[in-house]
């Protein structure tokens, strides 16, 4: 029997399926499901934005294409032995158009799925390590929810970055609207110029230890971002509704790349979708500082008296101060996340 050995990303689409997290989706997209999502984002009849599938090269193709059976290793860990339904191919184009619009040829995740993917997998499990498959900081939806037993309002944050002062605003927002918040980072990132996943791990959870623990939940969500706007940004809806979510925030430009997509598609588009998710979309202005009213705020300041000097507050900004080994003001940052924060903490 041939080995193959997955890739991270691979290991997080396993993890996620096998626990329900991507729910409706269970397995790896079949031929059949792969056209359906794409062409009517549906699976069976529930809907679902983007296929999550298993890739393979040629070179793994050609040494594997008369196989029945495989075994899945990640790292050194044997995960799972599988057997193969079939290895099929997909028009890429398609794929390309339908997720990352007309443009996509310039889009680099369609560059790196196009050379990644040459045939794609359907299997099923004859034999799945789970204990092999957990990560200790993973938390199953069905764990989470026995956890905080049902809550009558929950709102998920979805991020992967260091919590700023505009994200702070965010979570006391949510908590004070909806009483009950998860702030779920993605982990699995590798993208030069963003920080490491320890950081974001650590500093969110930081952050989150600093509003009523009894109402605010930390949990990571272990993932990789595919860059693909307002239909990833319907995925991390749905799987925040796994976990128990009633609300959830999307982002300006939330799940976006460069300028590639519209500022308020990913937040129009899932709100226009959001009942057939089952979950409530909420969707703002981008909070920032207002040196004359010496606060954060997400509206013009209504005060007469204010001149309304508004000081966006973002990643990037604070991301050069870090590089310049500058003091990151308090007025962007809190200095108990500010502290955790240097050169070494970006990639
Ligand atoms: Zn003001």
């Amino acid at each position: 029997m041939n080995s193959l050995y997955i890739s991270k990303d691979q290991f997080s689409d396993i993890l996620n399926l096998s626990n329900g997290v991507f729910s409706p989706l269970k397995h790896f997209v079949s031929e059949k499901d792969f056209k359906n999502i794409l062409l009517k984002k549906k699976i069976k009849k529930k809907y679902f934005p983007i296929p999550i599938f298993f890739g393979i090269k040629k070179k793994i193709f050609n040494k594997i294409k008369n196989e029945k059976n495989i075994k899945l290793y990640y790292k050194k860990n044997l995960i799972a032995v599988v057997k193969i339904n079939l290895i099929y191919k997909i028009n890429k184009k398609i794929f390309g158009k339908k997720i990352f619009g007309k443009k996509f040829r310039q889009h680099s995740y369609y560059k790196k799925f196009n050379k990644e993917n040459y045939a794609f997998l359907d299997f099923t499990y004859k034999k799945i390590f789970k204990k092999k498959l957990v990560d200790k900081n993973f938390v199953s939806p069905t764990q989470f929810k026995k956890k905080i037993k049902t809550k009558k309002t929950l709102a998920g944050f979805h991020t992967r970055n260091v919590p700023h002062e505009a994200h702070q605003w965010i979570h006391r927002y949510l908590l004070k609207k909806y009483s009950n918040l998860l702030i779920q980072p993605l982990l699995g990132q590798y993208k030069k110029n963003e920080y490491l996943d320890k950081i974001i791990k650590i500093t969110n959870l930081v952050a989150a230890k600093m509003y009523n623990k009894k109402n605010t939940f930390f949990i990571p969500f272990f993932s990789y971002p595919r860059y693909g706007g307002p239909l990833e940004a319907a995925l991390h809806a749905i799987v925040r509704k796994n976990y128990g979510c009633t609300h959830f925030w999307v982002g300006r430009d939330h799940a976006g790349f460069k300028k590639f997509f519209h500022k308020y598609e990913s937040q129009n588009y899932c709100k226009k979708i959001q009942k057939r998710i089952g979950i409530n979309i909420i969707a703002h202005n981008e909070p920032y500082y207002c040196s004359t009213c010496k606060a954060v705020v997400n509206k013009n300041c209504n005060k007469k008296s204010c001149s309304g000097k508004k000081i966006s507050i973002s990643g990037t900004k604070i991301r050069r101060y870090i590089r310049s080994n500058k003091k990151i003001p308090n007025f962007l940052m809190s200095k108990k996340i500010s502290i955790l924060l240097n050169k070494k903490s970006i990639i």
